[in-house]
């Protein structure tokens, strides 16, 4: 055994023995095996990595010990969450050289506030439980994605996760009033006042939100919450075009107060791919729609749900009355409404299922861009025609009130996806998405997966200051190495 291998593994004895005595035997998997197995490989199976250990602590302050060892023994940590990051960004990038430190056992409630109308949650609490616990008070934690029932409060800060109500409440950094981290040195930060304001410096709980785990591991944080809708219309427009999506959009909120919830692209390529993947789930129309919008409407005022003498409520009063105007105006062609709480779940099941369709439907490149409401249509017709005629399939999705195009790409029938021109349908994707001022990075984060694309598009003065910031706080590079931030802004020298 040569010298440098045997102090590695002294050192690396000395490290899981040191993460023992922190948080438990139990809770120390050392390098792979069956138990730390599912810690070592991201959703997408695409980017994999084996730790020295898998590391579950407790508490705060078990976070804050494990940090200090790892930084006395030079290792690196990659914070894990739910698991279900798009971008490869919770998975080592190389192996035997990081613990993964799981924050799954932290996974309390500490507080519901319902006068204050906020709730404090770790940061292994599931999205689901954190919205059940808000419902039992009458309120609502709005944060809604298809991985909610697995993916973490942690994690979605991490990621500044969006998702499906983003258009009505925020993002997770919009939601979030207050934070508790620990930093690369180990020392905590405890910002869990919840106050809706205090300028008292910089705002290191923005900073720490969509870091991705870079800075620091985010071990709680304080939420807002929302009063409960009592009534919602929820239902599937087929529109004549997509440059009117935006004025639907705006009709909808001027109608009912800024109401919308949810307002989903969902085309005809995605609906068929659905229902050929999940036989069970309808078309919400006979005739596909080319432009198909999936919406929600929601209200927490009473008389809102009052039902008048037709049975309709005022709520849908005041939707009916938008849509009539629109179709009699040839915008919208046709529409469905959900008639039942169950015809509304179907609608939200088909949403919150394209992407396994996607996965289950083959080969495929994902996308998560945003661009200016209005230039959303002339992307998609334009990209449409050009991908079309490199033999690629487009299948979008999209939280269109927010700009947010998931913009796939499969094989067209009768293509082999291996010898489809990707690279060049990227170049163009990206060349138009810059030309319109879009973003290449919406919600998912850049983790592994969107280094390349960051080092070539992102403003290089604005990837010198986030290094600026990286060293200040994390000289020797060992938070999450490897993923967010190019090393360098050349091509040549790739991380
Ligand atoms: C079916 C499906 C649908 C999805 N839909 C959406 C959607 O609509 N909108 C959306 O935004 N995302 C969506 N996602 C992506 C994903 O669910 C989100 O990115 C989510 O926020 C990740 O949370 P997680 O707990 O799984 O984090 P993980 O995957 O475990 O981690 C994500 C990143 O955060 C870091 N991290 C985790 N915990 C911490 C912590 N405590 N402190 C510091 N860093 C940490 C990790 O190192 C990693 O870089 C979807 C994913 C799937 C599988």
């Amino acid at each position: 055994m040569g010298v440098v291998t045997e102090l590695k593994s002294l050192t690396q004895d000395d490290l899981l023995s040191g993460c023992a005595e922190i948080v438990g035997a139990a809770h120390v998997m050392s390098g792979a095996t069956d138990v730390s197995a599912p810690y070592c490989k991201d959703w997408t199976g695409q980017y994999a990595g084996i730790p020295l250990a898998v590391v579950r602590p407790k508490s705060t302050q078990e976070v804050a010990d494990i940090v200090r060892l790892c930084c006395a023994h030079g290792v690196s940590i990659v914070p894990s969450g739910g698991r279900t990051g798009l971008c490869g960004g919770g998975v080592p990038v190389s192996d035997d050289t990081s613990i993964i430190l799981s924050l799954e056992r932290m996974n309390t409630i500490r507080n519901l506030d319902a006068d204050g109308r906020c709730m404090t949650v770790e940061a292994g609490v599931v999205l689901q439980t954190a919205q059940d616990r808000a419902r039992e008070d009458g309120l609502v934690f709005p944060l809604t994605f298809g991985a909610q029932g697995s993916a973490v409060i942690g994690g979605a800060l991490s990621t500044n996760a969006g998702g499906s109500n983003v258009v009505r409440y925020g993002t997770t950094r919009e939601l979030c009033i207050g934070i508790e981290a620990v930093l690369p040195d180990g020392s905590i930060i405890n910002a869990l006042t919840g106050l809706r304001k205090d300028n008292t410096g910089y705002d290191l709980k923005d900073l720490l939100i969509g870091a991705e785990g870079t800075l620091g591991i985010i071990t709680a944080a304080v939420f807002k919450l929302s009063p409960m809708p009592v009534t919602r219309t929820t239902g599937f427009l087929s529109l004549a075009s997509l440059s009117d999506a935006p004025r639907v959009l705006n009709a909808l909120q001027d109608r009912t107060g800024g109401g919308v919830e949810a307002y989903e692209y969902m085309p005809a390529a995605a609906v068929e791919v659905i229902c050929r993947e999940f036989p069970k789930i309808r078309r919400p129309l006979d005739a596909l729609a080319e432009t198909g919008l999936f919406f929600e409407v929601a209200s927490s005022r009473k008389d809102d749900a009052e039902a008048g003498e037709d049975g309709e409520t005022r709520l849908q009063r005041l939707v009916f009355a938008a849509l009539e105007q629109l179709m009699e105006e040839g915008v919208i062609i046709d529409a469905m409404i959900a008639q039942s709480e169950q015809q509304r779940l179907d609608l939200w099941g088909m949403r919150e299922s394209i992407l396994e369709a996607i996965t289950a439907n083959g080969s495929a490149y994902h996308t998560d861009i945003s661009l200016p409401l209005a230039a959303i249509a002339e992307f998609v017709t334009t990209m449409d025609v050009a991908v079309a005629e490199m033999g690629f399939q487009p299948i979008t999705v999209g939280h269109l009130g927010d700009g947010n195009l998931h913009y796939a790409l499969s094989a067209a029938e009768g293509q082999d996806w291996a010898a489809l021109p990707l690279d060049q349908a990227k170049q163009q994707i990206f060349a138009l998405l810059t030309r319109l001022n879009g973003s290449f990075s919406a919600e998912h984060g850049i983790g592994q997966s969107k280094l390349d694309v960051m080092r070539k598009l992102k403003q290089p003065s604005q990837l010198v200051a986030m290094r600026a910031i990286k060293r200040a706080l994390d000289p020797e590079g060992l938070m999450n190495p490897g993923k967010f931030i190019p090393e360098t802004n050349d091509a040549a020298q790739k991380t």
